[in-house]
């Protein structure tokens, strides 16, 4: 294997804002063996940000030798539980302490709006607090058992984990795979979207800093095509955990069924956000138009297909769109911004794909609709908040997930009804519903097919929420104390403790 040219031991993370970004293999920053490097862009201005280090095969080679060494032969998994907690929590610590420069890497890297970034990083140091304790409780079972024997259950960690990661969140979900895999004793080799690596490289080195030993966290940038697929091709990755479309992960799906690997999916959405005539009418505009807008609609389970009671639709109409029309398009640094920009032209041309499909087929615009200018941003992807009325359920638009700030609006006229075109989708992520009947809530709470049910809240998740979803948005549960089994094996230790020697062949 090819030696790198630097070695460049990471003990401390330095400045954050840097021209070049290398990526992490075994506590050092190191270049490609090829040598190769890509631009990074701003993309609220289409400037380049800086350059990354990019992996190719043999880089993801000697990353995924680096995990498997610290897993077989390192000290992490054999660490008192109580000192992997206290280096969790140091992370966590390190993490605030740079607080102010991940939101500012996170905003440069992803055009995301600074009040997006900061709830975001802030859940991210969450995340890392909540595994330090939560695997500390975490324990296996003791199991009574008949005829002299006695049984329990040892949680042993799963091995080397592939985690690989989209460009929506770049730091949100690095910490969403991180945390409870390094919290249960894995090691993990990270694939960021290539579109954003910055953040997650930077938690890789606060990982280091913060007491990580080498090759427990290696995180290597590149194509998800290359990369990602020689992760999930190699036979000493145990697990996958993949964040992304459906597609690519019914792809990944499909190839680690030959390693028969362990793997976790987090896909697409088309989540229904459901508004009776008895909601609270001011709760369920607000609340409505963060569950798509939040993040540029750029969200798994962004709220993206409303349904609105016939009853109340025209004046909820009307408070929706007035709300969309005041909603902030600037600088993603001003406080005042609410909507940042879209990540790339490619996913602007596909938002607006959807848009005009819709149009042909015959629905109505009532804001929005195309590409937004901003002044002092001209060179960046923007999209203006969308809504879209008269819609059929066989349009695309309706069908398929947009990634972006657009929203199709439905009337329904019954529970009963709703509840079924709700679920008449292949998707199961996320759902809300509007109401202050708590007996209804429940009842429809239950009758949703998806993972994740928003009762009057805004809100998705906290760290100790699980979340993933049913159908075709995946399986496997992220951010609760439960995704730790995720990243662990449940070892049956069975014994005898009779005094009389068994001897069932009876020979
Ligand atoms: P994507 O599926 O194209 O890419 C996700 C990641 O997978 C990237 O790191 C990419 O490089 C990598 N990848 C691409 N091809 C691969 C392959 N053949 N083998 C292995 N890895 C590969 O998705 P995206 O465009 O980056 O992100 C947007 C999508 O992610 C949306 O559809 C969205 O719904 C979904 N998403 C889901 C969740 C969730 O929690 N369920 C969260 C965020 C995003
Ligand atoms: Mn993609």
């Amino acid at each position: 294997m090819a030696e790198t040219t630097t070695k460049d031991v990471v003990t401390e993370v330095g400045t954050m804002k840097r021209s070049h970004y290398g990526m992490i293999i075994n506590g050092e920053r190191t270049e490609s063996v090829s040598e190769n490097k890509y631009d990074t862009h701003n993309p609220a201005t289409g400037e380049v940000l800086a350059t990354v280090a990019k992996a190719n095969e043999a880089d993801a080679e000697k990353a995924v030798q680096a995990a498997r060494n610290a897993f077989d032969h390192g000290k992490w998994r054999k660490y008192p539980v109580g000192k992997r907690s206290r280096v969790l929590n140091q992370i966590a610590a390190i993490m605030r302490e740079r607080f102010k420069d991940l939101v500012e890497m996170e905003v440069l890297n992803s055009g995301k709006s600074v009040g997006a970034a900061t709830v975001q990083i802030n859940q991210a140091i969450e995340d890392f607090e909540f595994y330090a304790g939560a695997i500390v409780g975490h324990r296996g079972t003791v199991n009574n058992m008949p005829y002299g024997f006695f049984n329990y259950t040892h949680k042993e960690p799963v091995g080397v984990c592939a985690q690989i990661i989209p460009w929506n969140y770049p730091m949100m979900m690095a910490a969403w795979k991180i945390a409870p895999a390094i919290a249960a004793g894995c090691s993990v080799v990270v694939k960021p979207a290539s579109l954003t690596p910055i953040t997650a490289l930077l938690i890789n080195e606060i990982c280091h800093e913060a007491g990580v030993p080498e090759g427990v966290v290696n995180t290597i940038p590149g194509s998800g095509a290359v990369v990602g697929d020689y992760l999930v091709d190699h036979e000493a990755v145990d697990k996958v955990a993949f964040t992304g479309s459906t597609p690519i992960g019914k792809d990944i799906m499909a190839k680690a069924s030959r390693t028969l690997k362990r793997i976790t999916l987090e896909l697409g959405g088309k989540s229904p956000n459901i508004v009776f005539d008895d909601a609270d009418m001011e709760a369920a505009v607000a609340g409505s138009l963060f569950g798509i807008y939040f993040n540029t609609g750029q969200s798994c389970e962004a709220r993206s297909r409303m349904f609105v009671h016939d009853s109340i639709y025209d004046t909820f109409i009307e408070q929706f769109v007035a709300k969309t029309k005041k909603l902030v398009l600037g600088d993603p640094f001003d406080k005042g911004t609410h909507i940042g920009s879209i990540i790339s032209q490619e996913q602007l041309d596909v938002i607006d794909g959807y848009v005009q499909s819709a149009v042909q087929e015959g629905a109505t615009i009532l804001t929005g609709g195309k590409a937004a200018e901003v002044e002092g941003f001209e060179g960046g992807y923007w999209y203006e908040p969308t809504v879209i009325v008269d819609v059929t359920p066989d349009m695309k638009a309706v069908k398929e997930e947009i990634f972006g700030p657009v929203v199709v609006v439905e009337r329904f006229s019954d529970e009963k009804e709703v509840i079924k075109r709700a679920n008449d989708t292949k998707y199961g992520l996320g759902s809300a519903i509007w109401t202050t009947n708590q007996a209804r809530a429940t009842r429809v709470a239950h009758q949703i097919q998806a993972g994740i049910v928003m009762v009057n809240s805004p809100f998705s998740a906290f760290p100790g929420t699980p979340f993933g979803g049913y159908k075709e948005s995946g399986f496997g549960r992220e951010l609760a104390v439960e995704s730790l089994d995720l990243y662990m094996e449940d070892k049956s230790v069975l014994s005898y403790y009779g005094s009389k020697p068994l001897n069932p062949f009876g020979v």
